[in-house]
């Protein structure tokens, strides 16, 4: 397995950053995962914009032109014989002694690793769906930025593990689901209608949302971008999430609860048909 540090290749044990680097230390830095499907990148180019959008917030540089990130994207994937799995690329305002003001000549630091997958989902996942549970949104102002401040998402996450579910819905002081901990939330209405919040402050706007959205529309599934309650979602159809990586997949558990008849829904199934398919026709890796 290799990794990328600042400019050069190394084997995955040796790739190490300095310990006064701001990701480090502050969390300041921005990252992306792009899936690799059958030997294609899966929207790489709104992964790539997305990136230039999280570093102009936090008014950091790229650390190289954006073709020259995406070259050694794909030269990482290419060394690890990457066909189906995923590569980690992160960007930090780089090394500097610990000061919260931006360091004055600090180069960015970049990083990626990459990783194998064996399948996206599991049989049981796709075949019952997945269950999540909810928890308070306890993160800051700006979920729209990528950044690698993660700490409310791993505790989310890990709350959800221990309860035996998959993922941890995160649920805003006005009761709304504003996201999944690393995922996009979606519902589809007892009349049919795909519901997902539409992109603000609040929630980060996934790559994979916005190409299930593009992709609903051509089958001319009504879509309605707007906040859902929990109670919402649990007397819907249909219920899942979204991301690089997990695609389309079906929810059928609200903490407990069946959503619809407890099982994977026809919308949800067809979306991450649609993606795949839309997937593998993309740029070669
Ligand atoms: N929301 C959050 C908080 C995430 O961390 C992620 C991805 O990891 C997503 C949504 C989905 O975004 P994407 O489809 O670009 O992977």
């Amino acid at each position: 397995r290799w990794a990328y540090v600042n400019g050069r290749y190394l084997p995955h044990a040796q790739a190490t950053v300095h310990v006064e680097d701001r990701g480090f230390q502050f969390a300041d830095g921005v990252y992306e995962v792009v899936t690799i499907l059958d030997g294609r990148f899966a929207d790489l180019d709104g992964h790539m914009e997305r990136l230039g959008r999280s570093l102009a917030e936090l008014r950091m540089d790229w650390p190289a032109a954006p073709r020259v990130v995406e070259r050694i994207l794909r030269e990482l994937a290419r060394r690890n014989g990457l066909v189906n799995g995923s590569i980690y690329l992160q960007i930090t305002r780089g090394v500097a002694p610990r000061d919260f003001k931006f360091p004055a000549n600090a180069k960015p630091t970049l990083v990626m690793t990459a990783k194998r997958v064996a399948a996206f989902a599991k049989p049981e996942q796709l075949e019952q769906g997945v269950a999540v549970i909810t928890v308070p949104d306890i993160r800051w102002g700006r979920r729209d930025i990528k950044t690698v401040g993660l700490l409310a998402p791993v505790l989310a996450k890990q709350q959800a593990a221990e309860s035996g579910a998959y993922e941890a819905w995160l649920v805003d002081s006005d009761g709304t689901v504003t996201e999944g901990s690393s995922s996009n939330a979606w519902i589809v209405t007892g009349a049919g209608t795909l519901v997902t919040r539409p992109p603000s402050h609040a929630i980060l706007n996934g790559i994979t949302r916005l190409s299930l959205l593009r992709l609903a529309a051509e089958r001319g599934i009504p879509v309605e971008e707007r906040p859902f309650t929990v109670e919402e979602a649990l007397s819907a159809r249909e219920a899942f999430v979204s991301s690089a990586g997990t695609f389309a997949l079906p929810v059928t558990r609200i903490d407990g609860r069946p959503v619809g008849d407890g099982k994977p829904g026809a919308v949800t199934m067809a979306l991450r048909q649609a993606y795949l398919d839309y997937a593998k026709g993309s740029t070669a890796a």
